[in-house]
């Protein structure tokens, strides 16, 4: 008998909704014993066992069959190394916990996405991105992974160039679980972030000389309209971010984005003849302007309005012809 499962019979789905789960089990062991016992067991019994993050996969990625395992229990920051610049986290962390903790240290990750909702563990695993072209995935500024195999083994991996590195660096948890995450890091910074809304041509003309000059690009493009809104980010020196302008974003992204952007596509689903007038109302709301704070209270956007999204890469040389292939229809 396990003494690490807390509960069976849950329904699990992920962020967006759009999978669902009931697996017999749910385990949420505290200990890297606790995850051999439970990986031993699952191999014995011929049970399939998934290790599921933060849930924020839009794919069934995380979908768990018979069993799932959460290291809910295994999160905060273990170790730092300063003159090394590293520091190693328990891999159930969320990245909203792990970048104040590493700023407490002066720390900082080089790069984030979109949110900071997700685990470390769970970001790693699919290659989990930010912007700015002198990036790499967040799975890049990892130099050590310990996990524990399909046999129960504790295996540890000091990054170098070999293909067990690369097969970590986007493992979509095939490898195992992964329990202790060593990350280099960056000095603590600021960012300072400048919304502009801007005419389709005017953005694309100025879109190779951005990509180069600024730490952070992204065109949030309209279909149907001739608005991009351009975001860019860039370090500041370091400062955190004012009070008053959290209240804003509170507002902003709390009222506007929850009850505005909501009711708008609720509409659309509906009436979706609608479309084309709502992304007019949507681009023609975008706030131009500035603010500036810590780097982990810049990049993460909060995402009240639950969505489904996918992603497609295409050369950076494609990205200019796409785009205005795209604008003509
Ligand atoms: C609103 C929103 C915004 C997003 N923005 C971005 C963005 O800006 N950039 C980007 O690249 N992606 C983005 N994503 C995608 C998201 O970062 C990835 O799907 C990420 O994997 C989610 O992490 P998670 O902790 O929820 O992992 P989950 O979705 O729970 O799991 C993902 C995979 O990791 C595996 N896994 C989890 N924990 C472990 C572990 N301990 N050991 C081994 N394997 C494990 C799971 O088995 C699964 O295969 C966004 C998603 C949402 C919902």
């Amino acid at each position: 008998m396990l003494p690490i499962i807390r509960s069976s019979n849950v329904t699990w789905s992920n962020w967006s909704g759009n999978v669902h789960a009931k697996p017999d089990i749910f385990h949420y062991p505290s200990t890297i014993q606790e995850v051999q016992q439970i990986v031993d067991s699952c191999r014995i019994r011929r049970k399939t066992l998934k290790v599921i993050g933060a849930g924020h996969s839009f794919s069934a990625v995380a979908k768990p069959d018979d069993e799932a395992l959460s290291l809910y229990e295994m999160r905060g920051l273990l170790s730092v190394d300063l003159p090394a610049m590293e520091a190693t986290f328990w891999a159930g962390t969320y990245l909203y916990e792990a970048a104040p903790l590493l700023a407490s240290v002066g720390m900082a990750f080089e790069n984030m996405g979109d949110i900071q909702q997700q685990t470390i563990a769970g970001a790693i695993s699919t290659g989990t991105h930010g912007t700015g072209i002198r990036f790499a995935s967040l799975s890049d500024q990892v130099v050590a992974w310990t996990w524990v195999d399909g046999n129960g083994q504790v295996r540890h991996h000091r990054r170098r160039d070999d293909d067990l590195s690369k097969a970590l660096s986007v493992s979509l948890g095939l490898l195992g679980v992964l329990v202790k995450v060593t990350i280099r890091t960056v000095p603590l910074y600021s960012l300072t972030v400048k919304n502009e809304r801007k005419p389709f041509q005017q953005a694309k003309e100025e879109w190779s000389t951005e990509l180069l000059e600024q730490r952070h690009l992204e065109w949030f493009y309209f279909p149907g309209s001739d608005t991009v809104q351009v975001k860019t980010m860039n370090e500041t020196p370091l400062t955190k971010q004012h009070w008053r302008s959290k209240s804003m974003d509170f507002v902003k992204e709390g009222i506007i984005e929850t009850v505005g952007f909501k009711v708008m596509s609720e509409m659309v689903r509906l009436k979706p003849r609608l479309a084309k007038k709502m992304t007019h109302i949507a681009a023609s709301a975008i706030p131009n302007g500035t603010k500036s704070g810590y780097y982990h209270e810049i990049l993460p956007t909060p995402r009240l309005v639950r969505f489904t999204e996918c992603e497609y890469g295409i050369p950076l040389a494609r990205f200019q012809p796409c785009m205005e292939e795209m604008h003509k229809f």
